[in-house]
């Protein structure tokens, strides 16, 4: 056994309950193969009651197909390949069959989403941020981004990486009730702080944004336009979506796990052969080196499923969207963007702050295996933060399982017992079970095309 001092006292910002019964585990195992058993066991745990007995609506959340997850535990995983794709461009000899697997997945990538240049080889959609930040900006440059309560994230404000790299954070303008940038009140102002960026950017994201209007303000002074399409991305390679670089955005970074439904990591997307070397240069070597080739493989494989299933998964996840907040609204329970028709995404957002607000409604939802998260809404102040006023739902996984307009009246009803009229959700509970288990089968993928 290692030596380990106990210092329950020392500041940490993780829970130090749940640390603490981490290693009382840890010392009850009675050897080093225990403590790994111990790990597989939390896992197997997880995939039990997440993965086959939760209706799991968290916006940001996608399943994989069999076949991307098995890449992921591909043995080329285990090779190292940093560098840009070439013989000449590694430091490591024998990647020649890396530079294959690559070089497909960028190539698909280009296909799919319809544009010049695509680079693969962020781990996260953070660090693609982080690289539009090095390629198109310095210290000290304006940005503009959209706060947090009108859907803003963290990575394009001042506690991530833009603020962390002095870029100043000035706010795009939003309408709070249409949800949308306010493109008069951005007339005005961007032309007072001449921003080098203006970086789009919504994990909270119903509809549509102005960007070739936008576009249209900054071009004045050279100032550049990024898309963050974290959460849209697979919706806009299935035309279900805004084409931001059609739309005259200079540069779109997406989460791959989101949406676009395959394993967790960042893309990038461009046209502008002005800023190609900018960008793939500020990849590697500033943000990325050894960078995960099982995963660059199973996005490929994610991307070719794409082409092949892409927009009827898509159309399918908006129009579920679309039913639920209608159902959940149609309740009582207030929904976003009524006056749009809801949602335009894969999101749907209820203001439950006549409920308790959004983390109570939460973790009671969570009691009856129906898995959301706590989101702040426009009418959330500063103080509100810890206990926002919103939740927000997703519909990427349930749509994979084959769950249609249906099944979302359904989900609607378990969610309107326990938040509109306070039922047990141990109640509720075992009904969310039987609906997820009537859905085994996941589709929009190879081994079992679409769902009937
Ligand atoms: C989720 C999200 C990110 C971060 O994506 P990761 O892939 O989790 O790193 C960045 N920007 C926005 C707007 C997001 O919603």
């Amino acid at each position: 056994m290692t030596g380990r001092p106990d210092l329950p006292n020392l500041p940490e910002i993780h829970d130090r309950e749940v640390l603490a019964r981490a290693r009382a585990v840890l010392d009850a195992c009675g050897d080093a193969r225990a403590m790994g058993e111990a790990v597989k066991d939390a896992v197997a745990r997880n995939a039990r009651w997440r993965g086959e007995l939760c209706i799991n609506l968290l916006a940001p959340e996608a399943p994989t197909s069999p076949a991307v997850r098995a890449l992921l535990g591909a043995e080329i995983g285990t090779r190292a390949a940093e560098g840009h794709i070439g013989p000449v461009n590694r430091w490591f000899a024998g990647t020649r069959h890396i530079d294959e697997v690559e070089a497909l997945c960028v190539e698909l990538l280009k296909q799919y989403f319809r544009c010049n240049y695509a680079d693969h080889r962020m781990c996260a959609s953070m660090i693609g941020n982080a690289v539009v930040y090095t390629a198109l900006s310095a210290p000290g440059d304006i940005v503009m981004s959209a706060a947090q309560p009108v859907g803003g994230h963290s990575s394009n404000r001042r506690d991530g990486p833009a603020g962390a790299m002095g870029r100043k954070i000035v706010d795009i303008p939003f309408d709070p009730e249409a949800l949308v940038v306010d493109i008069d009140a951005f007339r005005k102002l961007a032309p007072l702080v001449r921003p080098k960026l203006v970086a789009l950017g919504l994990s909270m994201t119903l509809f549509p944004q102005p960007v070739a209007a936008m576009k249209a303000v900054i071009a004045e002074w050279g100032g550049r336009l990024f898309f963050d399409a974290a959460h849209q991305l697979g919706l806009i390679g299935g035309r279900q979506f805004q084409d931001p670089l059609k739309e005259g955005a200079d540069i779109v970074t997406g989460s791959a796990g989101k949406t676009f439904a395959g394993p967790q990591s960042g893309i990038i997307l461009w046209d502008d052969p002005a800023i190609a070397e900018a960008v793939t240069s500020a990849v590697f070597p500033v943000w990325a080196a050894t960078h995960q080739v099982n995963r660059v493989a199973a996005l490929a494989l994610a991307t070719a499923e794409a082409i092949a299933y892409g927009e009827a998964f898509m159309a399918q996840i908006v129009a579920n969207a679309r039913a639920l907040a209608a159902a959940l609204d149609a309740r009582g329970i207030p929904m976003l963007g009524r006056a749009k028709g809801f949602t335009a995404t894969h999101q749907a957002i209820a203001d439950v702050r006549g409920y308790g607000r959004g983390l109570a409604c939460a973790q009671a939802l969570e009691r009856a295996n129906i898995i959301v998260n706590k989101n702040l809404i426009p009418a959330d102040r500063p103080e509100d933060w810890d206990y926002p006023g919103g939740l927000r739902l997703g519909t990427i996984e349930v749509t994979r399982y084959g769950m249609k307009e249906h099944e979302m009246e359904a989900i609607a009803e378990l969610i309107a017992r326990i938040v509109l009229r306070g039922e047990a959700p141990e109640r509720v509970r075992p009904e969310v079970v039987a609906l997820r288990a009537a859905f085994p089968t996941l589709y929009y993928c190879f081994e079992t095309g679409l769902p009937r």
